[in-house]
């Protein structure tokens, strides 16, 4: 990996005060002491969802890790889009590759959902969860998205705040085009859901179609691949109703 400015970032789980000492876990002092190569008195950025982000330096190196402290907060917490993203799992690399990308695309949350026809590999939620720390590390967030337990679709539409749009993308044709849609409904929390590479089953359109939340979007007469999709959607989430504009 290149490291260059924006990269030495690093989400921390302590308290950010003024003069906060962080003792950074194994694998964190490894990038900092390793990969960052960086010596006691040598800055970097650090952030934890909450406080904002903050310049900090190598306070200590010791054996077992590296501790920082935290100097002076270059950038106060903003709120973020509201914006999730439901999908059905993917093979490993295709989903490491979806949650990455949804983080720079500035989700909230990220929940895997299982579907009659997904035909993927057992989620490993704790490898998600790194993707998507690094990922906001790298592209300069001051949240990191949360990575939910997969549920199954009966669930996320039993659970779903009644209050929050759900899009699901559709790819049988009649869903609505998708700008129209967002425009309309700008404003409003809201989630994406993306189907299986199976597509979703019948009954599954029909029990989304009739929850009162649920607005069907397509993205034209091509059949993208599921990751392909999501981006597609949250990019014109983006533009249309999030910090795009
Ligand atoms: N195998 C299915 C395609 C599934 S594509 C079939 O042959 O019909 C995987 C998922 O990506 C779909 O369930 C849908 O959520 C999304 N998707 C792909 N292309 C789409 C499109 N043109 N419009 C809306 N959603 C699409």
């Amino acid at each position: 990996m290149t490291v260059t400015a924006s990269t030495r970032r690093l989400f921390v789980v302590a308290p950010l005060v003024a003069g906060a000492v962080v003792t950074l876990d194994k694998p964190q002092s490894h990038y900092v002491v390793n990969v960052l190569r960086l010596r006691a008195g040598q800055g970097l950025l650090v952030f934890n969802g909450r406080d904002g982000e903050w310049r900090a330096e190598v306070a200590d190196i010791r054996k077992t890790a590296c501790v920082l402290r935290a100097l002076e907060q270059v950038r106060a917490q903003v709120s973020e889009p509201d914006v999730w993203l439901a999908f059905a799992p993917l093979k490993r690399s295709r989903i490491d590759m979806a949650v990455e990308k949804a983080s720079e695309l500035g989700v909230a949350l990220l929940c895997p959902v299982d579907t009659e026809r997904t035909n993927a590999d057992r989620v490993n939620v704790a490898r998600l969860r790194a993707t998507a720390i690094e990922a906001a590390e790298q592209c300069g967030r001051l949240v990191v998205p949360e990575v939910r337990e997969p549920v199954g679709l009966g669930r996320l539409i039993a659970d779903w705040p009644a209050q929050r749009r759900l899009f699901v993308l559709d790819e049988s044709g009649s869903g609505q085009p998708i700008a129209a849609a967002l425009a309309k409904h700008a404003g409003e929390a809201c989630g994406f859901l993306i189907g299986p590479e199976g597509g979703f089953a019948p009954s599954e359109i029909a029990a989304l179609r009739r929850q009162p939340f649920v607005v069907a979007v397509g993205l034209g007469r091509r059949l993208l691949r599921a990751e392909t999709a999501a981006m597609a959607a949250l990019a014109c989430w983006q533009a249309v109703a999030g910090d795009w504009r």
